[in-house]
């Protein structure tokens, strides 16, 4: 789940890492902000769950409450890279002496967390990456030492950064590290990390990445949920408790199936085959008929998939049961042209083939994996199934 900055400042606040001084305003006028009493000239952000918000329009400096006010009024419901601004956030501005880049991630190849650091952070940290490489450090953290003293000179002596500031900087670092452990993030980000005249690190932005799996832990972010732009499909699918992953925007094949570890094979083996997948669906175990024809709606609401493949390896879920429950859904759908693939291994397996047979809907049964994606491979390609 990606944070707003303003949530994203909130934990930053609790760290003790500074932030300005600012307020969220979801409504045009100006009493809101007049009563947070802020020090003019203001900055007027776009909480969007998307970065780059200054090279889109999302991010605006006025010198008067009133300028302000218009320029809320101006931002508020204003679209930034296909994300809708419910809520922007007025702040103080800043005098800034240089901006920096610093987060800290999951790094997977190391097995570590990964700090990234450049002195030449802010809206270009992108150009930097491509044009001076040499200007940012990446340093994984030993997860049993911590942040050491070398960790924070390695980047700085590596990036030519102003050693001055060390300590600051290492101070930063060890915050944003204990946030990164306490909130389960995959990543935390301050861009920029902004130094004023007297040599103070303040945090301008915030991005934190919480993973998905540690929510039922963090009862302060599930809060943050609800002002968090959702895909409604997401949403539903996690009222019936079935976890709803959305994929591949482009893609058009939904993927079902019992288990993560499953769904990811069928994913890849789908891929391999230049497919795309729009979205996929972990049913987990012991679906009934009733449960089944329910994500299979939810799926066939989609209008871009066209094509559903359930992959079924029975076990506590019984195959004439999932059966039954494809033919409900595909009895109820109104679009003629989605077809679904159905592979079932298990319990009941020749009851089920043969709930499929009888109900004369454009249902393929297959064999395994690999013949169930060549299966969804002709039938995409106009050769039949
Ligand atoms: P994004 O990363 O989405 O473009 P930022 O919050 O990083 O949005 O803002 C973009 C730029 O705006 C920053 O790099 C900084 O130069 C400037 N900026 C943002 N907040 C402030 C602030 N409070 N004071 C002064 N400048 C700011
Ligand atoms: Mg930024």
């Amino acid at each position: 789940m990606k944070l707003l900055e303003y949530q994203a400042k909130a934990l930053f606040e609790k760290y003790d890492i500074a932030i300005q001084k600012g307020v969220v305003i979801d409504a045009a006028g100006d009493e809101k902000i007049r009563a947070a009493d802020l020090r003019f000239p203001v900055v007027i952000k776009a909480q969007v769950q998307t970065g780059g918000r200054g090279k889109a329009g999302g991010v605006k400096f006025a010198e008067t409450p009133e300028e302000a006010a218009k320029l809320c009024g101006e931002m508020l419901g204003m679209d930034i890279r296909g994300f809708t601004a419910k809520e922007l956030l007025v702040v103080e501005k800043k005098d800034i002496a240089k901006e920096w880049y610093l987060s800290i991630m999951l790094d997977r190849y190391s097995k570590s967390p990964l700090l990234i650091f450049s002195p030449l952070g802010g809206m270009d940290i992108e150009e930097t990456a491509r044009t001076n490489p040499e200007k940012i450090a990446k340093v994984p953290i030993d997860p049993i030492r911590g942040v050491q003293d070398y960790t924070i000179s390695y980047a700085m002596d590596k990036t030519g950064a102003d050693r001055r500031y060390k300590d600051g900087l290492k101070e930063v670092v060890e915050k944003l590290y204990r946030m990164f452990f306490d909130y389960y993030t995959m990543l935390v980000e301050i861009n920029p990390l902004a130094i004023d005249d007297e040599g103070r690190l303040i945090a301008l932005d915030g991005k934190v990445e919480v993973d998905d799996n540690a929510l039922p832990f963090l009862p302060d972010i599930t809060a943050f949920r609800d002002k968090l732009q959702e895909d409604p499909q997401v949403i539903e699918a996690r009222n019936v408790n079935f976890l709803f992953i959305p994929i591949e925007d482009e893609g058009n094949i939904a993927v079902m199936s019992n288990g993560s570890g499953m769904l990811m094979s069928c994913i890849d083996l789908i891929s391999k085959k230049g497919m795309k997948v729009h979205a996929a669906l972990d049913l987990g175990g012991g679906a009934t008929a009733e449960r089944i024809a329910e994500a299979v709606r939810i799926m066939l609401g989609r209008p871009k998939i066209d094509t559903v493949f359930i992959c079924i390896f029975g076990g506590i879920t019984r195959c004439d049961e999932v059966a039954r429950g494809a033919v409900i859904a595909m009895r109820a759908n109104e679009a003629a042209d989605k077809h679904l693939i159905l592979r079932m291994e298990g319990t009941n397996k020749e009851e089920a083939a043969k709930i499929v047979a009888e109900s004369n809907l454009p249902i393929t049964v297959a064999e395994g994996i690999p013949n169930s994606v060549e299966a969804m491979y002709r039938l995409k390609n106009g050769k039949g199934a």
